[in-house]
């Protein structure tokens, strides 16, 4: 398990875990609000690197902007991952 704080979007605070929440295991994230300015976000292990870089900005999204279509958050995500993938990025553990 692996957890990670970020903080921005006007004081917005994520906890995020590497692994899926119980009985969502066919889902590649999945965001909690738990408050107007806190959420709990899981992030499904063993997704390959672009992928999982595509779950956590859309989940992160979900977060900045919870009112915000899924159509647009999926669309938007995706756009910034491959951006991000074909620029070079990767994660490291
Ligand atoms: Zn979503």
């Amino acid at each position: 398990m692996k957890k990670v704080t970020f903080r921005g979007w006007d004081g917005i605070v994520a906890v995020i875990t590497l692994g899926m929440k119980r009985g969502h295991r066919d889902c590649h994230g999945l965001t909690k609000r738990e408050s107007d300015k806190r959420y709990r976000v899981w992030i499904k292990k063993d997704q390959n690197e672009k992928e999982e870089l595509d779950t956590l900005i859309h989940e992160m999204l979900h977060c900045a902007s919870w009112q915000s279509e899924e159509d647009w958050v999926a669309q938007t995500a995706t756009g910034i991952a491959d951006a991000l993938y074909e620029w070079g990025f990767r994660r490291v553990d």
